[in-house]
């Protein structure tokens, strides 16, 4: 971010403070009292959060280095909060920000192109009614989410998609947080089997006890003694994508059956 900036650039800037601030409406536009305000506090914490030097580094270098065709933006470069209604019932769980998608916009799913896996998750929550608009391409496209939250397991973009086994550890706090403020979730879809086993590590550490230990798979249903209901389902990844081993239809499957599941109140 050296040099002057261009009137684009100043409001592009001015939208990435509010991002950081909080004052958008990235989550859910329900206001800032009781969840909201816990969020907006998990929020301040995760975006300042510097306890990765791996990736901290990687995400301010291709924030600086850019891809040609954005170029002209300022990155967001910074960990990525989750994004929703603070009132969902269903939290989905992603694997990490995507280099020149979330690292840019500063929002999760957002950004990567179309027909990323972005615009694929979304239109999958757009069908089953979590949606009102079925693409996500920029922190100002008026996507807002119903009664769903997406976070991630890791909140800086790491090299390659692939954390490592500590960033993964060290990063699962803000999950925690995360959850702690969104007090209605009974439903949690975990996107891929690294996602999926960091949710599972999560329980554990909430001395949740798993006997036996839930297996990924896609659709695998699970319900949890802390009263949740954990759903596995492919990550929407390019390669998950473009091979089809991940169909619009499979993400309908799961994303409607989490939504007949949250209509039924938890299990406690
Ligand atoms: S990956 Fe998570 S724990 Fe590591 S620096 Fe980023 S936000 Fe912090």
């Amino acid at each position: 971010m050296q040099g002057r900036r261009s009137d684009g650039q100043t409001k592009a800037l001015s939208r990435l403070v509010a991002i950081a601030a909080g004052t958008t409406g990235t989550i859910g536009g329900t206001g800032r009292t009781g969840a909201g305000d816990r969020l907006a506090r998990v929020r301040s914490a995760i975006i300042s959060c510097e306890r990765c030097p791996r990736l901290r580094d990687y995400c301010a270098r291709v924030a600086q280095e850019k891809r040609r065709a954005f170029r002209d933006e300022i990155y967001w470069g910074r960990p990525v909060p989750g994004f929703g209604d603070p009132r969902a019932r269903v939290l989905i769980v992603g694997l990490a920000p995507a280099a020149h998608g979330a690292n840019r916009t500063g929002r999760v799913f957002t950004g990567d192109g179309v027909g990323g896996s972005g615009d694929f998750l979304i239109s999958a929550l757009y069908r089953a009614g979590f949606a009102n608009i079925p693409t996500s391409h920029h922190p100002d496209d008026g996507l807002h989410l119903r009664n769903a939250f997406i976070a991630a397991v890791v909140r800086c973009a790491p090299p390659a998609n692939k954390p490592t086994p500590d960033e993964i550890a060290r990063c699962l706090p803000h999950l925690d947080a995360e959850l702690g403020a969104l007090p209605r979730v009974s439903v949690v879809v975990a996107l891929g089997k690294i996602g999926f086993d960091a949710y599972l590590q999560l329980l554990k550490q909430r001395g949740v006890v798993l006997r036996p230990r839930p297996e990924f798979a896609h659709a695998a249903t699970y319900d949890l003694p802390n009263g949740q209901t954990l759903i596995g389902c492919y990550h929407p990844s390019r390669q998950n994508t473009n091979t089809r081993k991940l169909t619009a239809a499979m993400m309908d499957e799961v994303f409607q059956l989490a939504a007949c599941l949250a209509a039924v109140p938890a299990r406690r």
